[in-house]
């Protein structure tokens, strides 16, 4: 796959080109890697810091259950933002990016 064509690729396609033939083991790592670089921004967002939310990677994960005020999103810094393209952001208070892309947002 070239890098054009890569870059190209919205969310849904990486989706099924990617993790559709992950092991379970490599679905595991890519998680724990998600949350270790999510930490840099969500980690520091300010509709994060304060919440006493523990809980990272809510493009993955879904919406928090402590977030509630929407203040800065820092989701569009973040690479997972390019590397996946995402489109969306607040996943914390909005719902995981699987979630919108099914809700055709
Ligand atoms: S999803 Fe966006 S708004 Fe929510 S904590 Fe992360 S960076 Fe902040
Ligand atoms: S896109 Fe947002 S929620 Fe997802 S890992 Fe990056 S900072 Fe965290």
């Amino acid at each position: 796959m070239s890098e054009e064509y890569y870059k190209a690729t919205t969310f849904e396609e990486k989706m099924k080109l990617l993790y559709s033939k992950m092991s379970e083991k490599e679905k595991r790592d890519s998680r724990e890697q998600i949350i270790y670089m999510c930490r840099e921004y969500c980690g520091k967002c300010p509709s994060y810091e304060g919440t006493g939310e523990e809980m990272l990677a809510f493009c993955m994960e879904g919406k928090s259950s402590l977030i509630i005020e929407k203040k800065a999103c820092l989701c569009g810094q973040c690479p997972i933002t390019k590397t996946m393209s995402l489109r969306w952001g607040h996943y914390c208070t909005e719902g995981s990016a699987t979630e919108l892309s099914q809700a055709g947002k």
